[in-house]
């Protein structure tokens, strides 16, 4: 290819923030920009670019052309054991360390273009929204930049609006005993675009301190104010889902574009032949044996599935519960367990609990989820409600018993459970006999379970309707490329 068209051609560096959850919508974006004719450069932090190493072989970094990893360094010291992932210390980290690494990378990728020819100058950065210093870069290069915020619409909207509880004395916290005295349940219903059902602690979980150095709410602050710097904004969600949220976000923040969920659209535009079809970026090594194991079963949609995401951790108590939940409400059932899934210790199931459910149980330690949720045979998903399960689930018609962890977890799960009608929840406080009840009503139920379920289609629908070739996804994944990227 003769310089004058590589000059023409476009060049996004493609910024994930160094946790599973953010990389793995990001190399969707990514894929999807490499389908359209950009060069990608991926950065990943060298932490992550370790672990992705040790984890996954060298699938993910096996280099196109036109396709290539690169790492900046983040400060973090590299342990083998703990791999699980600090989220206050990789947010304190990445933005105390990577912008000056961040900008050489770029001169030296833009040097390179000059002196050897190989590649296009970079002409667009797309950073997750928790990475802003990106934002320095590409002021001083005059090139657009792209924050992509991995949440929720409603879950953005509400980190959005932490400066106001702030300025009206909810947060911080008086008294860390308002966790538990029912502080948290008020109702919070003057924000445009957040349903009227939402209280304090359906808001992300870092208003949840008294202190008002903490990291977490000092920096979701900081980055929400940062966005209005950016270009455009894009979502991993479709505008039938969250309409008023997107629209509330719109008024405040540079456009907005929702091009969820990816992971349909990357189905739709990615084929099997395609170069990037193979790469994966994952930090686990996943195991292989449950698509089999699945396949081996034919009555569809009689499993629930498992899976707490890639940064839950729970006690070895509520460990059992779950596993006495799943067995004693006799349905077969796949449950991913990280090694890291249970705090302090690795977890231990007891061996009544193993051989009472050898014939309809099998636990692995990381799977490939969509190819999980997308498998006939899987009907109800008992997950973290992290953005990433939460889509996910919602394109393939699973309906979801809700565990929420942290973060905008709490956000996603109300939103499933009252505004969306896809899911159930279970207390924070998890007894086996819940579990047991929810999964028989998900299952089987036939008022309350059934209205769940054909909700759970209707969303399905409407999700592949959004990445049809004049669904609305699409046509804004289309906008943001010729409106923003290219221009
Ligand atoms: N995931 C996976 N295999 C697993 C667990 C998770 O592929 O065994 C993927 C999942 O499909 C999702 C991401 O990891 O894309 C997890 O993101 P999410 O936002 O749901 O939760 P987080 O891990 O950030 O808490």
């Amino acid at each position: 290819m003769g310089s004058a068209s590589l000059i023409e051609k476009a060049h996004a560096v493609c910024v994930p923030f160094p946790a599973q959850g953010h990389m793995n919508p990001m190399l969707k974006v990514a894929k999807l920009l490499h389908s359209h004719g950009f060069h990608i450069t991926f950065v990943l932090t060298e932490f992550n670019h370790r672990r992705l190493v040790l984890s996954s072989g060298q699938e993910a970094v096996k280099g196109l052309s036109d396709f290539q990893f690169q790492t900046i360094p983040d400060g973090l010291p590299f342990s083998e054991e703990d791999a699980t992932q600090d989220i206050p210390t990789l947010c304190d980290s990445t933005s105390m360390n990577c912008l000056p690494h961040f900008r050489r990378l770029l001169a030296e990728l833009n040097e390179e273009s000059i002196n050897n020819n190989s590649r296009p100058p970079v002409s667009c950065i797309v950073s997750d929204g928790a990475m802003s210093f990106t934002l320095d870069v590409a002021r001083e290069l005059g090139i657009p930049e792209v924050l992509f915020w991995t949440t929720s619409a409603c879950g953005y909207l509400a980190y959005n609006y932490y400066r106001h509880l702030i300025d009206r004395g909810l947060i911080p916290l008086k008294d860390i005993g308002n966790v538990s005295d029912g502080f948290l349940d008020a109702k919070v219903d003057w924000i445009p675009g957040l349903m009227k059902d939402m209280r304090l602690k359906d808001f992300p979980t870092f208003i949840r301190t008294v202190d008002a150095n903490d990291i977490m709410l000092n920096f979701v602050v900081q980055e929400m104010s940062q966005a209005s710097q950016a270009s455009a904004i894009i979502l991993n969600t479709f505008e039938d889902l969250e309409q008023s949220a997107i629209i509330a976000l719109e008024k405040i923040l540079p456009p907005i574009y929702s091009i969820g969920p990816l992971t349909l659209l990357n189905r739709n535009e990615i084929s099997n032949e395609s170069p990037t079809a193979t790469i994966t970026a994952s930090l686990w090594k996943k195991d292989d044996f449950y698509l089999e194991w699945l396949n081996s079963h034919h009555d569809p949609c009689s499993i629930v599935y498992v899976n707490f995401g890639s940064i839950t951790v729970m006690t070895n108590e509520q460990l059992l519960e779950f596993a006495w939940g799943l067995a004693n409400s006799g349905y077969h059932f796949l449950w991913v367990i990280r090694p890291d899934l249970v705090k302090g210790e690795s977890s231990v199931l007891p061996l009544e609990f193993i051989e009472e459910t050898k014939e309809r149980g099998l636990m692995v330690s990381w799977c490939a989820q969509e190819e999980v949720l997308m498998h006939p045979t899987v009907s109800v998903f008992l997950t973290h409600s992290g953005w990433n399960s939460t889509i996910e689930s919602i394109s393939f018609g699973v309906p979801m018993i809700c565990w929420p962890f942290f973060a905008e977890q709490q956000t996603n799960c109300r939103y499933s459970c009252v505004e969306w009608g896809v899911g159930l929840e279970i207390d924070n406080n998890v007894k086996r006999k819940e579990v047991e009840e929810l999964i028989r009503e998900m299952m089987t139920g036939e008022q309350k379970g059934k209205e769940i379920r054909n909700k759970a289609m209707e969303w399905k629908e409407s999700a592949i309707k959004a990445i049809d070739p004049d669904g609305a996804s699409q046509i804004n994944l289309e906008r943001m490329i010729n409106e923003v990227l290219r221009n």
